[in-house]
């Protein structure tokens, strides 16, 4: 993503990549509630934005992720989660 949109991203800013990725993350939930066969497209389309906002806060999204979620649940340190509370 940053090779491809990082040029465009940057030049977009916060606010308004922000601001995509949540028009992204509502037409999601459209397709799934509504049962859309194009949901898996969608699914790209909120990563692709999610992935574009970690660029331009310099944010390493796949480091991030390996950090918090290493295969395991962060609160418990179960690799099948156990914890009692809903998430
Ligand atoms: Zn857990």
């Amino acid at each position: 993503m940053r090779k491809i949109y990082y040029h465009k991203d940057s030049k977009r800013g916060l606010k308004r990549t922000y601001e995509r990725l949540v028009e992204e993350v509502n037409e999601l939930g459209e397709a799934l509630t509504k049962n859309k066969k194009t949901s898996a497209e969608e699914f790209a389309d909120v990563l692709a934005w999610l992935a574009s906002l970690a660029n331009i806060t310099k944010v390493n999204l796949e480091d991030a992720a390996l950090k918090k979620y290493n295969y395991k649940c962060p609160k418990c340190g179960k690799l099948k989660c156990e914890c009692t509370f809903e998430n």
